[in-house]
């Protein structure tokens, strides 16, 4: 089954900019899916369309077989989305803020022991997420993506702006947390992540969909002179 079927979507911002055209997506259930692209190539615009965050202009998404026009709400329990060094509230601690977002998703107090563990944060449960190291706090972000228990997760740049150790470890997360029946779609600019972790990956440019296939497929195209070299 797919778990999410993008179809001729379009968006443009004021100005006249397109942020994406006529993109056509499938992601497959219980796959990590990569999308690989420079900045400003329309990534967190798809992944916002795909979450009910942006109405395309055209076109139409579905999650798990849902409409997200038509059943945002349904689609936005199903899903959850990480960004990359999202704001934090000061003085909070992990805990606390997993309870926040447990209750806004009316999931059971249980659920945040449960992600505490599974992202490895008990130890730091009872610590301030504005003290984290980067590499704690992404770990806090994908605890809170994992809340409300998505059959789908967007991982927009998951190891932006971590050493290489943590980017690693998130890695690692994120490899088990699919084998644990979570569908991933991620974006990264890096071919060695997307090569390390994603079944298919496609590439995206100037809001199209360029190529799609394996990293050995792809390879050769990302390695092209002008293409963003990867930094892990
Ligand atoms: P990055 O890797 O830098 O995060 P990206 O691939 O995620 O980039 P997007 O953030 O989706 O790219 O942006 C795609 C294009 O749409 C860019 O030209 C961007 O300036 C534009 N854009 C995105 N969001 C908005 C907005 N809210 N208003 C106006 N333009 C926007």
């Amino acid at each position: 089954m797919d778990a999410v079927v993008v179809r001729q979507v379009s968006k443009s911002f004021g100005g006249g900019r397109r942020a994406l055209s006529r993109v056509d997506l499938t992601i497959r259930e219980g796959a990590i899916h990569g999308l690989l692209g420079p900045n400003g190539a329309g990534k967190t615009t798809l992944i916002a369309t795909m979450v009910g965050l942006t109405a395309p202009d055209e076109g139409r998404v579905e999650v798990c077989g849902l409409d997200v026009g038509s059943h945002l709400h349904r689609v936005q329990m199903l899903v959850n989305m990480v960004r990359g060094f999202s704001g934090v509230l000061e003085k909070v601690t992990a805990r606390e803020l997993l309870v926040y977002y447990a209750h806004l998703y009316d999931a059971p107090l249980s659920r945040v022991e449960e992600v505490l563990c599974r992202t490895g944060l008990w130890e730091r449960r009872d610590q301030q997420v504005a003290l984290f190291s980067s590499g704690w706090r992404q770990r806090f972000f994908i605890a809170k993506g994992l809340i409300n228990r998505p059959r789908v997760l967007f991982l927009d740049e998951p190891t932006v702006g971590l050493d290489v150790d943590a980017a690693l470890a998130v890695r690692d997360l994120v490899r088990e947390i699919n084998r644990e029946g979570c569908t991933i779609l991620l974006t990264t600019h890096y071919m060695r992540e997307a090569e390390d972790l994603c079944s298919t990956i496609a590439l995206i440019a100037e809001g199209r969909i360029v190529a799609e296939g394996s990293a050995a497929e792809l390879k050769d195209l990302v390695r092209d002179p002008g293409q963003p070299e990867p930094t892990l």
